[in-house]
């Protein structure tokens, strides 16, 4: 049988946020669909510690300062957005997942007084949110360095990775081609080479995480990969239970340190790439560090010493990247008719990759969308757009 050669959509990638773009694409009617996916199963979204939450992995206030109230509140509500998109995503499909609560630790005045601030900005705008500070009963245990707890509700989730992406490539219909090489628009529509030859699609979405700057020089110095590493641990003493129900994400110190619990006694915790060198920035390749797997245990138990842990296994250490100015970058690309982006989630790819991929789909469809445009690529050309350019 010859492969064809003319699709409507073409989309490179095979993580969640590709993998969701067919998916939402071939909802919306579209059924001609190409994926170009190389190391399919070494992904980043592959390598993911499994967990989602909703609103953001920064707080509240590290949008609402720079940005003002009204543009953090339009960020965290599509974060939220994204969150609950997938957990209705995970239900339907049956794909395992436990539901527990996002919280927040505060172990140094500064963040007491920004997890205060935050909480009264969230609860003004509508938005679930708690603060308690500590007292011994807080949660069954005492920590001597927890000074209080900012809760934001039963809004976070733990999910079998391998389940998720097994049933997203289940629920898609697509010709699949290897590493996409390059790609030039023929003015109605796009021409992509990969190994195999060509094909043409009336629209290209880029959906290749760290490296779609190699097909998109434009967007270069705007993605700024970092290294970051998790790994799993289990109570010490294994007779003890963790007062958290598995599905529970927590951070501390700014959100450096974070993790989901997994099972009555089992955990995820990640983060600690300041002792990276220049804090893992610009890392070309991803390392798993064993200083950082034991130093994740070490601060640990120094907040919780009545729940020891130790490391119980393995992780990985994977690269993500930070958009220059903090914010996921999603939707058309500017000065390319035709072609769609998304990457730059910050940490929280599972949730923002999924929903990136339903509204590109929408975009493309020309259907309703919860994506705000101040996520659109546009916010970074430094040249208005040309006469008749598509913005
Ligand atoms: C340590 C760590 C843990 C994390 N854990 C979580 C978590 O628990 N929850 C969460 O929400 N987020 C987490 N993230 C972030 C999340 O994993 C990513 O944001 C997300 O997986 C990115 O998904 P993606 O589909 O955009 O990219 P990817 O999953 O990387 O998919 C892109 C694919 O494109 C392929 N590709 C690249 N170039 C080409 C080409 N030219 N042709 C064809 N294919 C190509 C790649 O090989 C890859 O398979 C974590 C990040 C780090 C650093």
């Amino acid at each position: 049988m010859s492969v064809p050669y003319e699709f409507d959509i073409a989309i490179i990638g095979g993580g969640i946020t590709g993998l969701s773009a067919a998916f939402h694409l071939q909802k919306l009617g579209f059924s001609r669909l190409c994926l170009f996916s190389k190391e399919a199963d070494h992904s980043t979204t592959a390598h993911a510690a499994g967990f989602i939450s909703g609103g953001m992995a920064d707080n509240f206030t590290r949008l609402s300062h720079p940005r003002g109230i009204a543009t953090a509140k339009q960020i965290w509500d599509f974060c939220d957005h994204a969150y609950d998109s997938l957990v209705e995503y995970l239900q339907k499909a049956g794909i395992p997942h436990q539901n527990g609560e996002r919280l927040r630790w505060m172990i140094s005045e500064a963040e007491v007084a920004e997890a205060q601030k935050a909480v009264q900005q969230l609860h003004a705008e509508g938005l679930a949110a708690s603060w308690q500070a500590t007292s011994p009963s807080t949660s069954g245990v005492s920590s001597p360095r927890l000074l209080g707890t900012q809760n934001e509700g039963q809004r976070a989730t733990a999910v079998s990775l391998p389940a998720l992406l097994h049933q997203l490539r289940a629920d898609t219909r697509v010709t699949t081609f290897g590493e996409a090489q390059s790609f030039q628009s023929t003015g109605d529509g796009i021409e992509v080479t990969h190994a195999g030859g060509k094909v043409r699609a009336e629209f290209l979405i880029c959906a290749q995480h760290l490296s779609i700057a190699d097909l998109l020089p434009n967007l270069a110095e705007a993605l700024v990969p970092f290294a970051d590493q998790w790994s799993e641990y289990q109570l010490h003493d294994q007779s003890k239970v963790l007062p958290w129900k598995p599905g529970t994400v927590f951070s501390w110190q700014h959100s450096h340190i974070w993790g989901v619990v997994t099972g009555p006694g089992t955990l995820r915790i990640g983060g600690g790439r300041y002792l990276r060198a220049m804090a893992g920035i610009e890392a070309k390749v991803a390392s798993y560090e064993q200083k950082i797997m034991r130093h994740l245990a070490e601060a640990w138990n120094g907040l919780w010493p009545e729940l020891a842990i130790e490391p119980s296994g393995t992780g990985f250490g994977i690269r993500d990247c930070r958009p220059c100015d903090e914010l996921p970058l999603i939707g058309p690309m500017f000065g390319e008719g035709r072609v769609l982006v998304a990457t730059g989630y910050m940490g929280q790819g599972l949730s923002l990759g999924f929903t990136a991929g339903r509204c590109l789909a929408e975009l493309i469809a020309d259907q309703p969308t919860k994506l705000p445009r101040l996520l659109w690529p546009e916010r970074l050309r430094s040249l208005p757009a040309d006469k008749g350019e598509e913005s």
